[in-house]
């Protein structure tokens, strides 16, 4: 058996970057309509200015006094909207003042003397810019309220002076043709929901599908520990953090026994549930030893390949290694696979030391097992580095401590 010695040093994982927005804070529901009012009393202003439509001085003020107090407060109170709501604060936010903008836009249309050109456009660009911040419901509502508004604001008019009836009919015309733009942006509202509705569902389905994916991209298909590319990515994850903090690790190799007679005598299929048999008593022993890591990263169980595997354990000493790789050992040798299969594992341990290469690192463990096997298999063995006379030794020369 050979480790290869070229570990890849990166570990590039694929994550599903959680990349929907944040609730936006319920004062941002104020900018679109502030637009709307800056646009708006502009428009009325030059109106006025060039003789379109006209409006006393003390309804003026009490239209600019009214929509500036009313906001005024509509702002203090979104400022104060606690963030946990704020989502639905932002929405609440632009539909009341949706609302007011409605509302005022009534009131400048009994109060003006002759805004009618004005007040349609007033009234359909207020429901347009609540579209994209408030639920479909609430538009509909919005647009009944534009609707009720300029209706009643017609009636005012029509009921305080005698104009003739061919202008009724046109406001009527321009009335009706409001309705119908409102309701198709109702209808449109309501489909943009539906949509983005579905798109959550499938971005959630995604999600979770990518999960599924990357899991078992980790995973070995028939003994359901860690493929080798992940155990070698942990590999590299466990000697850079032993490198930055000193906390060392241990690695152990486990290889059957005379696996490849075990094939030829029972046929392949047998030999693969012993292999899944071997990890699952394998992943049960280092998961009972784990209350004892002092690290809170997880020991891993990996397939190197064929009937060899290699076992991570983060925070371990070379004695809590021994210890593991005895008590696998042992629960292999102990008990017959399917209650017949006699089979036993060999292993060989090596603690990392700072600074080594993987390469050495893992050729040291290998070195071991292959040790463990020539000492007539089913035992273990550690690799350790005999440090040279003047201290300084860091080759991998093998000293068989057991
Ligand atoms: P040793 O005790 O020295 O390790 O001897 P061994 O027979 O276990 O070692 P050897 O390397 O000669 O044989 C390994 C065998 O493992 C050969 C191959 O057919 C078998 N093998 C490798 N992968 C699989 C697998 O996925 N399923 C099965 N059933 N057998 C496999
Ligand atoms: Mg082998
Ligand atoms: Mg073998």
């Amino acid at each position: 058996m050979a480790v290869e010695p070229q570990v890849r040093e990166d570990h590039q994982k694929l994550y599903f970057v959680e990349d929907r927005q944040a609730p936006s804070p319920a004062w941002r529901g104020l900018l679109p309509i502030s637009a709307f009012y800056f646009a708006w009393i502009g428009l009325a202003w030059l109106s006025s200015l060039y003789g379109r439509t006209t409006i006393d001085l003390a309804a003026g003020i009490l239209l600019l006094g009214g929509i500036g107090v009313t906001n005024g407060l509509l702002a203090i109170l979104s400022l104060a909207a606690p963030r946990d709501t704020a989502d639905s604060g932002h929405s609440a936010v632009a539909t009341a003042q949706t609302g007011l903008a409605i509302a005022w836009t009534t009131v400048y249309a009994v109060l003006a003397d002759g805004p009618g050109e004005l007040v349609l456009g007033m009234y359909l660009t207020a429901v347009l810019v609540a579209f994209s911040c408030v639920s479909s419901m609430r538009l509909r509502l919005l647009g009944f309220a534009a609707a009720g508004g300029y209706a009643m604001s017609l009636a005012v008019r029509y009921l305080s002076t005698t104009e003739a009836t061919s202008s009724l009919a046109g406001d009527a015309l321009q009335a009706i043709s409001v309705a119908l733009m409102i309701a198709v942006l109702g209808r449109r509202a309501r489909q943009t929901e539906a949509t983005n509705h579905n798109l959550t569902r499938r971005v959630d389905q995604l999600q979770q599908e990518v999960e599924r994916v990357s899991r078992s991209a980790e995973r070995d298909f028939l003994t359901k520990s860690f493929n080798r590319q992940y155990i070698m990515d942990a590999l590299v994850r466990e000697k850079a953090r032993a490198d930055r903090t000193g906390r060392s690790f241990s690695v152990v190799i486990f290889d059957l026994d005379r696996f490849k007679s075990l094939n030829d005598t029972h046929g392949h299929l047998v030999g693969d549930r012993v292999l899944a048999a071997f990890a699952q008593r394998a992943k049960r022993a280092l998961r009972s030893m784990d209350a004892i890591n002092p690290t809170r990263f997880r020991r891993a169980l990996g397939r190197l390949g064929g009937e060899e595997f290699i076992a991570v354990l983060p925070g371990t000493e070379v004695g809590g290694a021994l210890r593991c790789a005895e008590r696998v050992r042992e629960s292999m040798a102990s008990e017959p696979v399917d209650g017949e299969l006699s089979i036993t594992v060999s292993a060989g341990v090596a603690e990392y030391r700072r600074g080594e290469a993987l390469a050495e690192f893992l050729t040291r463990a290998d070195q071991a097992l292959y040790a463990a096997k020539r000492g007539g298999r089913n035992r273990v063995r550690v690799g350790v580095i005999k440090t040279t006379p003047d201290g300084g030794g860091q080759k991998p020369k093998l000293r068989i401590i057991r």
